[in-house]
């Protein structure tokens, strides 16, 4: 199954993303996260990235569509994936349709994680991310079982420093700008599923799983 993961920054793409990949043996990609490891590599175009990220605004999108192109070009991702924080813009949803056709493969379902502004500014502030593994937490609601330490890996657990209110009010408002069409993008090509996003992370599982049980 190929799936692409769509919402504002805080909506749970990623927490469901690890829940789906865990459940239907798909990889993950998420180019958030391959940003941050060039990043935090200091490779060329992790410099490029960084002060975009810094800022809370998109990475040219020739950028990430490359990455995107090279990954989409391994091995694991032959029986599917799950695209998480990709595409962004229109030009990247374009660029992705190119890839996939050039593959002979196609999406078979979007998922649109909804879910209202208010909470999303309180989510993303209590968000802490494991270093190593990149599993997310939220103190509040999904709390590490000990402090600052990854159930996962025993990795260390961090706050993003575009998890400020600062640069969170910015990625909000890059995302109504830029990503926000993408909705209409993918309704107009009967892909969209819309995941009301209010609940527990296992409600919000629940709906993904009837959604993903029926392709
Ligand atoms: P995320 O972890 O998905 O919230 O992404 C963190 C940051 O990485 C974003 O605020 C952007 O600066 C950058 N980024 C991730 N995915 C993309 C994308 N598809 N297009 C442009 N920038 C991206």
């Amino acid at each position: 199954m190929r799936i692409i993961l769509l919402g504002p920054p805080g909506a749970g793409k990623g927490t469901q993303a690890k829940k789906i990949e865990e459940e239907f043996g798909i990889p993950q990609l998420a180019t958030g996260d391959i940003i941050r490891l060039a990043i935090k590599e200091g490779t060329e175009w992790g410099k490029r990235a960084e002060p975009f990220v810094r800022e809370g605004q998109l990475v040219p999108d020739e950028v990430v569509i490359g990455i995107v192109k090279e990954r989409l070009s391994r091995d694991d991702v032959r029986n599917g994936f799950i695209l998480d924080g990709f595409p962004r813009t229109l030009k990247q949803a374009e660029a992705l349709e190119a890839m996939l056709q050039d593959l002979g493969i196609a999406i078979d379902v979007v998922l649109y994680f909804d879910i209202p502004a208010e909470e999303l500014v309180r989510r993303l502030s209590a968000r802490r991310v494991c270093e190593s593994c990149q599993t997310p937490y939220n103190l509040i609601s999904s709390p590490p079982k000990n402090d600052e330490i990854c159930d996962r890996c025993g990795g260390k657990l961090v706050q993003r420093p575009d998890d400020t209110p600062e640069v969170i009010r910015k990625r909000l408002a890059v995302y109504e700008e830029q990503t926000k069409p993408l909705v209409e993008f993918y309704s107009r090509k009967s892909l969209l599923h819309v995941v009301p996003s209010s609940g527990t992370i296992e409600e919000i599982y629940a709906q993904v799983k009837a959604i993903l049980g029926k392709k």
